[in-house]
């Protein structure tokens, strides 16, 4: 009976359905942009109530992170405030950068200033591949070249099995075509810095000043000193997810992998086996993957890495697993070795998805959290 009656005391007296999707994160506030403004009694819109969550969601874990889908209950239309009352199921989760439903990357790259390099396009591009998640490849600042030049990357890159979108911010090319591409989806923007993408948020978002973190006071505070995630809504609809502190990417995937993430070594896979089911392809007889593609080199080394990086992790599992500490009659300690050995698990899909964290040198919603200093309105 106790329990019956404090769920009723918890539970809303009406149903919510105020739907809509956090855009910004910090410490313990959400600012959710509503699916449907509320309207004051004096008319005016309220498209955004800056939210907490319900203690419940606290006691049960239940993070809040950019993207997510929530119910918010008791708006205050006087103060644009609300309570997140449940997290709608999610469709993707990316723990680093800290991001619920994204659906799609746009990698930015530059063709010049910096110079396009293409060791670490590569890099991103087989480490984007490696999460799953689709992805755009913009290549921008288009206007330092000249048609010739961008033919020669564009036909370089067609060879590596891309077709990437030629833009330029300073003089707008190919800025509609990239605009169809993010209508309607949560998008993570992800580039080395100096490629322009603080330029491209601001060129697709001619209002960013009314970014949604500006709209608190509470919210802005602590922005310098907190690096997070935020979502810019795009005017054609769709969110783009801008992600501080890009990383060289690590490869943290397992040898065999590593040949997936080439498609243009996946078309050769396509034709055929190699003789040898484990074959690595690299010189194995009767391997179906010729040697006669410019990314070859780049795939042995992703290889050798991912070799180095399998080794380290067996060795620590080994030392792990090989003796267990026990005790004998008299209570004293002696070491038994243990029989099995750990399997070699195969990265899940979800694992994938949270190695794109290697990819951010962000916090994580836990470290935000410890910033909660649990304010009242
Ligand atoms: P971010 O570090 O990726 O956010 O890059 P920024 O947006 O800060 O841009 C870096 C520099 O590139 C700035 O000086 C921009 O003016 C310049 N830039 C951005 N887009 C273009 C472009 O399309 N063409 C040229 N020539 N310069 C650009
Ligand atoms: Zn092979």
């Amino acid at each position: 009976m106790h329990d019956l009656t404090s769920l009723h005391q918890s539970s809303p007296t009406t149903v919510s359905n105020i739907i809509g999707t956090v855009v910004a994160v910090q410490a313990n506030f959400y600012q959710v942009c509503l699916d449907q403004p509320l309207i004051h009694f004096d008319n005016s819109p309220i498209p955004y109530l800056l939210c907490t969550r319900r203690t419940r969601l606290k006691k049960i874990g239940q993070q809040i992170m950019v993207g997510d889908r929530v119910m918010v209950e008791e708006p205050d239309y006087q103060d644009a405030r609300g309570a997140i009352a449940q997290v709608l199921p999610r469709k993707t989760q990316l723990s680093r950068p800290p991001v619920a439903n994204a659906e799609q990357m746009l990698l930015v790259f530059a063709l010049d200033e910096p110079l396009l390099e293409p060791w670490q396009l590569s890099r991103f591009l087989v480490k984007a591949e490696s999460t799953e998640i689709p992805f755009l490849l913009c290549l921008n600042k288009a206007d330092l070249l000249t048609p010739t030049q961008q033919k020669t990357w564009q036909e370089r890159l067609e060879k590596w099995g891309y077709n990437p979108l030629f833009i330029s911010v300073r003089t707008f090319q190919g800025l509609e075509e990239l605009k169809n591409g993010l209508k309607d989806k949560i998008t993570i923007l992800a580039g080395p810095s100096g490629v322009g993408k603080s330029s491209l948020i601001n060129s697709l978002i001619p209002a960013v000043e009314q970014r949604v973190n500006k709209v608190s006071g509470k919210l802005q505070k602590g922005r310098h000193t907190t690096r997070h995630v935020e979502l810019f809504e795009l005017p054609q609809g769709g969110l783009l997810a801008d992600t501080p502190g890009f990383n060289k990417p690590n490869l943290d995937s397992s040898p065999s992998q590593v040949i997936h993430y080439f498609p243009e070594a996946r078309q050769q896979l396509g034709k055929g086996n190699c003789q040898f089911s484990n074959c690595l392809h690299r010189g194995e007889p009767n391997c179906i993957i010729d040697e006669n593609w410019e990314r070859y080199e780049h795939y042995l080394t992703f290889l050798e890495e991912a070799i180095a990086q399998q080794e380290a992790t067996q060795q620590m599992a080994d030392q792990e697993s090989t003796v267990k500490v026990k005790m004998n009659a008299s209570g004293q300690e002696y070491y038994e070795p243990k029989l099995e050995t750990k399997k070699y698990r195969r990265t899940s899909r979800r694992q994938k998805h949270q190695n794109l964290q290697d990819l951010y040198d962000n916090q994580s919603l836990e470290e935000l959290e410890e910033f909660e200093d649990d304010l009242d309105f």
